[in-house]
């Protein structure tokens, strides 16, 4: 009977075979996951807990991934309070994303490191088309990027240019790079020199660019720059270079491309994360060595050639100021979209990363820009065959970790800076001074000296510590040493020289001083727009006028494109009826181009990508670049002019004087342009103060003085009617000069320069 219990007993237990081991797995997954996240909430709990300043400058770290080690060097470094794990409110000073702005929705304020739609814009196809466009407008300024086709959509234009290159037997045989339109790091990039070798397979988007081969070779291998810049402000625009970058080195000597080594990528692509898996990688540490380099290295080894770097590094800053003003129409689109004017929304900035080819007769030849450019201080090495680790790279953290700490000096709020370092100085004053006056009250031996800096080191707070730090490198760097490099002592005990070590308040006042603005001055990030590229970038920037036309009718706040009645009354709104614009040909031209832009974009049209890059919405309607195709269209038929850009420019400022945009930031860009072609420096509202009877006066024989005798005077707000006669007349000025005028000597028509 017994027998037959257990016998029962044992058939109600669970089967083993009903365990499975994955859910076991999962189970204690899940318990680790629910374990890790209590301990992150604790520790949240408690840092927030903690008395935090209203004046420390706060950064949130707990989207920055793969930044978070250089991010963090510099937090340290400056003193800043890292949020590792974010805040409940959001309310950090500066918000750092790894990848997308969208990455945190809830934030509403502060800084975030990204613009929206950024990754959008420097994909491959975005970015060239900005560029294109801008080639179209000025063609000698914009021959700094190879010349590129869309496919599939312009797979037939592509096909037919091979074609042509055959037939007219050019040497070396063309060939072609074909690159995803979205990928990185060398993914999916091959070269043909035949049509057909295109593969379409994989529906994706390309870009076909004519490849080039005739580069500067150093030891033999090819190599581009990675140049970083900071986009400080969009408005007002406002960019700085970075100094000092990297060099990427290929892995195989270099050969022009033919049929048998065309698919060498280890000859002919130059990313790191391509070639750090070549077997002849070097890993060297030296800067001017190895197959990653510094920037500064290159250029020295380019002037050691016997070349001019420093004009290499000129054209560098005007392809980055000019690739910068193609795209910020683009930005500002995408802007209002993310961020509706009246909606509160976080600032942006944006470290972005220049990949720069050299060419043989150094000039230097944009690939692409990255959105967001590798930050990582670490590289693979092979410690032992096989074994792989991560080791600091230190040509990495020469480059890259004061290119954030200054990016985050730029960000950060200045009054909360300003305040910050009134402190960091009042302390830094104590500190010094206690020291001082310890000197000459009791001369301790200068060992002991420095014993005392480190008792103070071991009961300081963290923040002190560092003070002391950066006390100690200023007593050493500027001050008076008690002790030899070497560490002997040196003979203080004389009365003179006791004295001669106490320092006064002022003295000591401007060693801190120095301290501050020699970190400031040694900034790694040099201000190029507006400081140095302001006049030559100005008129490059009628585009942004065109991006202004189009927000102002897209209707629907938060949107991306124009709908056909937004269009319509954009025909309407600027009276393009006057010039002989029907509303027939108004409504045609919005469904030619609509298709035509939905069939350049098919991985586009279907939505918009939202956060993290889902696609969130159907989004049907005319972009941005196919709105600014109708614009040329208009222009090139209603208002003609012998340049293009001429022809735009009279087409947006019919469209802005008819729309009344006076108190409109479109409006101030008007008098800008104009007054620059009269060779007259600008002024805010300059224009707007122009009297009457100097327009009416104005003749082909008006001079500057004549101008800026009446600017100066500034009697009234000109009427609607005094902006539309200057304008006819500046313009009658600047596109029919007679000979004998004296303004022509002062008048430069935009595409003379
Ligand atoms: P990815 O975004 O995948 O890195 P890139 O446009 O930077 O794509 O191209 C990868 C590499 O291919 C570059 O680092 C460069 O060495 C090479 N390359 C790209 N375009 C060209 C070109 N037009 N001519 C010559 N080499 C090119």
């Amino acid at each position: 009977m017994a027998a037959s219990k257990s016998l029962l007993d044992s058939l109600k237990k669970p089967e083993p075979t009903n365990f499975r081991m994955t859910d076991f797995r999962r189970e204690l997954h899940l318990r680790h996951k629910r374990e890790e996240h209590a301990k992150k909430e604790k520790l949240r709990a408690l840092q927030e807990s903690k008395y935090v300043s209203r004046y420390a400058i706060t950064i949130d770290t707990s989207r920055a991934r793969s930044n978070c080690d250089v991010l963090r060097m510099s937090i340290k470094e400056l003193g800043f309070k890292e949020y590792p794990f974010g805040r409940k409110d959001n309310c950090c000073d500066v918000h750092w994303h790894a990848c997308h702005f969208e990455e945190n929705p809830e934030v509403f304020g502060g800084k975030v490191n990204k613009f929206p739609g950024m990754s959008e814009i420097c994909s491959k196809m975005t970015l060239f088309r900005c560029l294109d466009i801008m080639r179209d407008l000025f063609p000698t300024d914009y021959d700094f990027y190879p010349r590129t086709w869309y496919l599939p959509a312009q797979f037939h234009e592509f096909s037919c240019e091979i074609r042509k290159m055959h037939e007219r037997r050019v040497k070396p045989k063309p060939t072609f790079i074909i690159k995803p339109d979205t990928g990185a790091q060398g993914d999916g990039i091959y070269l043909l020199r035949e049509p057909n070798e295109y593969s379409s397979l994989s529906g994706k988007c390309h870009v076909a660019q004519e490849y080039m081969s005739n580069v500067y070779l150093i030891d033999k291998f090819k190599f581009d720059f990675r140049i970083y810049v900071l986009l400080k402000s969009l408005e007002p625009l406002e960019f700085y270079i970075c100094q000092e970058g990297l060099a990427r080195f290929s892995t195989l000597p270099y050969e022009n491309p033919t049929n048998k080594n065309i698919h060498e990528s280890f000859m002919h692509l130059t990313n790191y994360s391509l070639n750090k898996r070549s077997s002849t990688f070097n890993r060297s540490d030296r800067d001017d060595e190895g197959s990653k380099r510094t920037l500064t290295s290159v250029l020295r080894r380019i002037a050691m050639n016997g070349h001019d770097s420093n004009k290499v590094w000129k054209s560098i800053e005007r392809i980055v100021c000019k690739t910068i003003v193609a795209i910020v129409p683009e930005m500002k689109v995408e802007y209002q979209a993310a961020i509706p004017p009246g909606k509160t929304g976080p600032s942006c900035f944006q470290v972005l990363g220049f990949d720069i080819l050299l060419l043989q007769n150094l000039k230097p030849i944009l690939l692409e820009i990255n959105a967001s450019p590798s930050l990582s201080l670490d590289s693979e090495q092979e410690v032992s065959p096989g074994v792989f680790e991560y080791v600091l790279s230190p040509k990495d953290e020469e480059v890259k970790y004061p290119l954030i700490r200054d990016t985050l000096l730029h960000v950060v709020p200045i009054d909360k800076l300003k305040y910050f370092r009134k402190k960091k100085k009042q302390r830094l004053l104590k500190k010094l001074k206690a020291s001082t006056s310890q000197k000459g009250k009791r001369p301790d031996p200068p060992v002991k000296q420095r014993t005392s800096i480190v008792i103070i080191k071991a009961d300081e707070s963290d923040e002190e510590k560092r003070e002391v730090n950066v006390t100690q490198q200023m007593s050493e760097m500027h001050m008076d040493v008690d002790s030899h490099g070497d560490g002997t002592a040196r003979d203080v005990n004389s009365d003179d020289e006791r004295e001669s070590n106490i320092k006064s308040d002022t003295e000591l006042d401007e060693e801190v001083d120095n301290y501050f603005e020699t970190k400031l001055r040694e900034s790694c990030l040099k201000q190029l727009y507006p400081a140095i590229y302001d006049e030559e970038c100005e008129r490059y920037r009628i585009l942004e006028r065109v991006a202004g036309l189009f927000i102002f009718f897209l209707g629907i706040r938060g949107s991306l494109r124009i709908g056909p009645t937004g269009f319509r009354t954009f025909a309407r709104k600027c009276r393009l009826n006057r010039k002989g614009m029907t509303n027939a040909s108004v409504d045609i031209m919005y469904i030619d181009l609509q298709r035509r832009w939905d069939h350049m974009n098919p991985e586009r049209t279907s939505g918009k990508k939202g956060n993290g890059g889902s696609v969130v919405s159907s989004n049907t309607g005319l972009c941005y670049q196919g709105f600014l195709d109708a614009c040329i269209e208009i222009a090139r038929r209603k208002f003609y002019a012998p340049t293009k850009i001429e022809m735009l420019e009279n087409l947006v400022d019919h469209c802005e004087l008819n729309l009344n945009l006076r108190d409109n930031d479109l409006a101030n860009n008007l008098p800008r342009l104009h007054f620059r072609r009269l060779g007259l420096q600008y002024r805010q509202g300059s224009m707007y103060a122009m009297p009457r009877r100097v327009i009416d006066q104005m003749t082909e024989e008006t001079t500057i003085e004549d101008l800026l005798k009446a600017h100066e005077k500034k009697l009234r707000q000109p009427s609607r009617e005094d902006i539309e006669a200057f304008l006819r007349k500046s313009r009658r000025m600047i596109y029919q000069p007679s000979s004998g005028s004296r303004v022509i000597s002062v008048t430069k028509s935009p595409d003379s320069e």
